[in-house]
């Protein structure tokens, strides 16, 4: 689904993505942990387009992502993202955020976009809900808001960059259940979290990444109970 070869990104003199090299199979679920500034969300970014890679290759579900001749806004059709802050339209209804992207951007019928929309509303557990406004929501129904907006755009894979940070606590859970509840529908998923519980739980593979390199990558249960590279036990040591 996703395959990345040799990816390095720079801001200015400052080379933030150092190499990497790595791959997403159909149905993964990819947990990617690292300390604060070591270039997740860069990496999630590039994923989807939102920033340019400096060179190497990015190939998503069959486009190749860093050909200038790929459509980037075809291609994020295939690419949903989930961010911290769920930068939700502030003055639109809830069914408007989600049936907003299918109507104007693959020009779904009205009817037919509402109807996607009510299904995913209940799916994520916000049934009810569809004449409110951002505001009204709790910050963990806005994020369930934002993932359904994600998934009513039909796409082959979802990156998530720290779906749960902003969130009071009590509301973490009924996130990370969607998401689990995604990955067992087995969506093809890349999630930046620091929720090991959901790493050990949902994800297929963990990779660390740390000064812009993934340092090391394996199963949960393996990298946390064993984990090779000093920079790796000393971060689970701080956050386990
Ligand atoms: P993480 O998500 O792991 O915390 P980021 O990818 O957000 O890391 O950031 C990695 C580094 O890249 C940071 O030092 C950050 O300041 C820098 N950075 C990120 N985006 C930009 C940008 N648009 N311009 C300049 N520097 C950036
Ligand atoms: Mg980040």
């Amino acid at each position: 689904m996703i395959s990345v070869k040799d990816l390095h990104k720079s801001f200015g003199q400052h080379e933030i993505l150092k190499g990497i090299t790595t791959h997403v199979e159909n149905n993964e679920v990819v947990v990617v942990i690292g300390p604060s500034g070591s270039g997740k969300s860069t990496f999630l970014r590039c994923l989807n387009g939102l920033e340019t890679p400096t060179s190497g290759d990015i190939e998503v579900a069959g486009m190749m992502l860093t050909d200038p001749k790929t459509n980037i806004h075809k291609l994020r059709q295939h690419v949903g993202m989930v961010f911290q802050q769920f930068n939700l339209f502030k003055h639109l209804t809830i069914l408007e955020n989600i049936t907003i992207g299918p109507r104007k951007v693959k020009k779904v019928a009205p009817e037919e976009a509402d109807r996607v929309a009510h299904e995913l509303l209940a799916k994520v557990g916000l049934r009810g809900k569809e004449a409110n406004y951002p505001d009204e929501l709790s910050g963990g129904q806005q994020q369930r808001v934002a993932i359904a907006r994600a998934l009513a755009m039909g796409p082959d894979v979802m990156l998530f960059d720290e779906p749960t940070s902003a969130l009071d606590p009590e509301m973490v859970g009924e996130v990370l259940q969607v998401m689990n509840g995604l990955a067992r529908e087995g969506m093809t998923m890349v999630v930046v979290t620091h929720e090991m519980g959901f790493a050990r739980e949902v994800g297929h593979r963990v990779i660390f990444m740390d000064h812009g390199q993934i340092l090391e990558e394996g199963a949960p249960q393996e990298l946390f109970s064993n984990p090779q590279m000093d920079r790796t036990k000393n971060f689970l040591a701080k956050i386990l």
